[in-house]
């Protein structure tokens, strides 16, 4: 089963993608977690994409295209099927992904689309955290870990907050968001591929919903 998560940032898309995951068994693709960590490696790319992040812009189509395309060409997923969760982000995305899914004869199933009251958005980021060890995310109040300083997932004690999940970075990034997100749900409406969840209702419910979704789809 082949599945993108689109939604607004801190819609929810990491949250209910691990989920997903975990549930179905497909690759998890993150452009998002991708670039963090070719920052963290200092790859040319890598600083290159940091130019972009840090203000709250989007990296360029050529450089994020290039490296989806890479990743979808890759054995695991003809076997277990993707889950693409930040991508795409631009019109132009879409159809480079139209066309790299043509090229890999890959059939694209379902878009899960996590509708999310804008307001709640600035909340959500703010309170963001990160487990430095596994990359699970947490917040500091809707959803935190079961025991204070330890991840439920790895047992790891580190967490780091994103850089740009500071509120200068977050109304760009939002602001940014909405303008190239609504021409690509339309784009998937049009092909009949959208499944609309409510976002604004605790992580759990928003999976049972996104569950029917996917069982709809298969
Ligand atoms: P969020 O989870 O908050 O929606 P992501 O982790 O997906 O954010 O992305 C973080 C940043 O990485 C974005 O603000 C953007 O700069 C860059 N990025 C991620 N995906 C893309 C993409 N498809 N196109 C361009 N830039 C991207
Ligand atoms: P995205 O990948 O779309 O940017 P995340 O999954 O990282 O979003 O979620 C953003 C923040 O909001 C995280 O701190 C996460 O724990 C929290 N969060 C996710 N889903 C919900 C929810 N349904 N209700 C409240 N907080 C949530
Ligand atoms: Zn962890």
């Amino acid at each position: 089963m082949n599945l993108l998560i689109m939604g607004l940032p801190g819609a929810g898309k990491g949250t209910q993608a691990a989920k997903i995951v975990e549930e179905f068994g497909v690759a998890h693709i993150s452009t998002g977690d991708m670039f963090r960590a070719a920052m963290a490696n200092q790859t040319e790319m890598g600083r290159l994409a940091k130019l972009f992040i840090d203000k709250g812009e989007l990296v360029p189509d050529e450089v994020t295209n290039g490296i989806v395309k890479e990743r979808l060409a890759e054995s695991d997923i003809a076997e277990k099927g993707f889950l693409l969760d930040g991508y795409p982000r631009t019109i132009e995305q879409a159809h480079a992904l139209d066309e790299t899914l043509k090229a890999l004869d890959i059939k694209l199933d379902g878009v899960i689309n996590i509708e999310v009251n804008p307001e709640s958005l600035v909340e959500r980021l703010s309170g963001r955290f990160i487990c430095r060890s596994c990359g699970s995310t947490y917040h500091k109040v809707f959803n935190p870990t079961k025991v204070e300083g330890t991840c439920d997932v790895c047992g790891g004690h580190e967490f780091f907050q994103r850089e740009d999940d500071k509120p200068e970075t977050v109304k760009r990034r939002l602001d940014v968001n909405i303008a190239q997100g609504e021409p690509i749900i339309a784009h998937y409406r049009e092909l009949g591929l959208v499944s609309d969840i409510q976002g604004n209702q605790d992580i759990d419910d928003v999976f049972a919903d996104v569950k029917k979704a996917i069982a709809a789809i298969k």
